[in-house]
């Protein structure tokens, strides 16, 4: 895991202009319910989700994956392997927030923080001939709207 996490730090130092903190993160395999409550008790916690379409009324969105900015934990999902382009953008996304924190990074707003994410995981779909949309049903309005920041 140590060495995957070193490539992923180079390749979006090198590809996006990010600080190239080598202090990874904790990783921890979570289940649904302890990656909501750990969203829910620290609101500056950052996390992938997938379309709004999934999320049926009365139902909290499933969180994709999370990274917590205070204890610099990087929560999977319990089934996650890795195995699968689709799980590595997913850790990819939240390294991008641990790069963010590490360096102490400030952004207008917590959507900002967001784009560097999905633009992040958006390339590295890509070079598996990919896409955010095929994989998690995000289309281009919904990056739009999840990273803009609304005045
Ligand atoms: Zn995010």
């Amino acid at each position: 895991m140590e060495t995957l996490l070193t490539a992923i730090v180079t390749w979006l130092a090198v590809n996006f202009n990010l600080p190239a903190v080598y202090e990874h993160p904790r990783i921890e395999l979570a289940s649904a319910e302890t990656m909501h409550a750990v969203r829910y008790r620290r609101p500056g916690a950052t996390h992938a989700q997938p379309a709004a379409r999934t999320v049926r009324p009365g139902q909290l969105p499933e969180v994709e994956a999370l990274y917590d900015d205070a204890t610099r934990t990087l929560y999977l999902p319990e089934e996650w392997t890795g195995r699968t382009p689709r799980e590595l953008s997913v850790l990819v996304h939240e390294m991008v927030h641990h790069l963010q924190n590490a360096a102490g990074l400030r952004y207008e707003c917590a959507q900002a923080r967001e784009k560097p994410a999905y633009v992040a995981q958006s390339r590295w779909l890509e070079l598996f001939g990919r896409t955010l949309g095929e994989e998690f049903g995000i289309d281009p309005m919904t990056v739009l709207v999840r990273t803009a920041c609304m005045h």
